[in-house]
């Protein structure tokens, strides 16, 4: 049995992985030159290890990735870095029950309200009751108007766009639920892991095909086809692992229903900009800092090197500004340097001696970076099988009531893999 995966992400890597074990012969067709997908990383020269290219951790709640690693040789590394957020002007440290019953913004009893309902998302087990209510309604019924508009309300805007009063209560219970302040990293970061695991997928017999965008896939007589600048491969099933509207864009003969069913998922993509500086941009030790303030032209300032040793990055101080965004975004087509001079009042505000220790600045973005998770979002959800035979489906619009995350990309691999096995045995 040969099976073909479309994509060398943490999705298709693991299912590859793990439909090897049961014998199964499998080829990868990546797009890009290398593996990683949206934790994708890169190195400069001077570098020791690589740096994703939008940031990335994990928290020790996220077993699937640890025990992935584990089992392929790679260390996590855990450390509790500072997490703070801007509230009216102030960087103030909020990521935990005590700091937020310190936090002087709010009255007492607005304290103890959002307290009790932080208290109430970590104590219930059962999301599906939760995912009834929209988070944006239920939320400040229920803590208070003021403690949602200050900290919460900025969250969700910043994560979800134009989009974010429609978001399930079921996705901001998750949040509070799996969330940990002791964060996770790989040593050699998330390139160094995925690259292992391509290397494993590769020993066993497995063969990646960079650079090669899978264009059109159907069914013919039971077979999987797939189609690439005009050669045709035949397969016996095809499991894809892209976004359902790049899904619904390749696959040929879907049924009408079917096809629009993929295209009425919402997606936001994401704009990240990498500085680089020769001094620390916080003099706190922040690693993530939330804006929770109107008005600014990014969500999240990250000090990468406040969480990993500068020395892995020839001693620099790497800086993330980042953004999530529709795809139709005016900062999709600004250059870096652009960009910059527009955030470049806001940064100040934060250090305003900043920019003379900026040695490099880099840009990147994707349209695809984070699905939409709508009230009831469970009842769409479609499963791995597609109305084509044998072609299987798995991505991150599976991912859910959880933030989409490597964590579960690994554990959709694992999962649609045994799905196949069961189905073609
Ligand atoms: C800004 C940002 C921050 C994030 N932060 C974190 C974090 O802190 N922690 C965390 O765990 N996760 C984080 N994530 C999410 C995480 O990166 C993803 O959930 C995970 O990598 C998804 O893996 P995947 O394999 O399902 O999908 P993808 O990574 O999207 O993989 C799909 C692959 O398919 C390839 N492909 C697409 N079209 C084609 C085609 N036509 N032919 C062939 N190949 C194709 C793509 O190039 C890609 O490699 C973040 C993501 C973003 C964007």
């Amino acid at each position: 049995m040969h099976i073909a995966i479309i994509g060398a992400g943490f999705t298709g890597l693991t299912a590859a992985h793990r439909l090897q074990q049961s014998d199964i012969d499998v080829t990868i067709f990546e797009k890009e030159p290398v593996p990683g997908g949206l934790a994708i990383g890169y190195k400069k020269a001077e570098w020791e290890w690589d740096l994703e290219k939008h940031y990335h951790h994990i928290f020790t709640s996220d077993q699937a990735i640890r025990s992935l690693a584990d089992e392929i040789g790679v260390n996590f590394l855990f450390y509790r870095p500072n997490t703070s957020s801007l509230v009216d002007g102030e960087i103030l440290q909020l990521d935990s029950p005590l700091k937020l019953l310190e936090f002087s913004k709010l009255t007492i009893v607005e304290r103890l309200r959002m307290g009790m309902v932080l208290a109430y998302m970590k104590y219930v087990a059962d999301w599906k009751e939760l995912e009834k209510f929209k988070a944006h309604e239920w939320l400040p019924e229920h803590m208070g108007v003021r403690p949602y508009r200050m900290l919460w309300e900025p969250l969700m805007v910043s994560k979800f766009g134009p989009y974010y009063k429609d978001i399930s209560l079921a996705w901001f219970w998750a949040r509070i639920k799996a969330r940990t302040t002791k964060l996770g990293y790989p040593e050699g970061g998330f390139q160094h892991l995925v690259n292992k695991l391509a290397e494993k997928v590769e020993e066993k017999g497995g063969v990646i095909r960079y650079s090669t965008p899978t264009q059109h896939i159907e069914e013919k007589d039971g077979k999987a086809i797939i189609r690439i600048s005009g050669e045709e491969y035949s397969y016996d099933a095809v499991l894809v692992t892209v976004p359902n509207i790049f899904f619904a864009k390749m696959a040929q003969g879907l049924p009408k229903e079917y096809l629009e069913k993929l295209q009425s998922f919402k997606g936001i993509g994401a704009v990240n900009m990498v500085l680089e500086l020769d001094k620390p941009f916080f003099h706190d030790n922040v690693y993530w800092l939330s804006i929770c303030e109107k008005g600014y032209p990014f969500l999240a300032v990250v000090e990468h090197t406040n969480f990993i040793g500068k020395s892995h990055y020839d001693n620099k101080h790497l800086l993330y500004v980042g953004n999530y965004l529709p795809h139709e975004h005016e900062y999709f087509s600004k250059s870096p340097e652009q960009l910059l001079d527009i955030y470049d009042p806001y940064l100040k505000k934060l250090n305003p001696e900043y920019r003379s220790s900026v040695t490099s600045i880099a840009k990147f973005d994707v349209p695809f970076a984070q699905p939409i998770v709508t009230q009831e979002f469970s009842k769409r959800i479609l499963p791995f099988d597609t109305p084509l035979k044998n072609v299987y489906l798995a991505n991150m619009q599976q991912v859910y009531p959880w933030d989409r995350g490597t964590n579960y990309a690994v554990e959709m691999g694992l999962k649609v893999a045994d799905h196949i096995v069961k189905n073609t045995r």
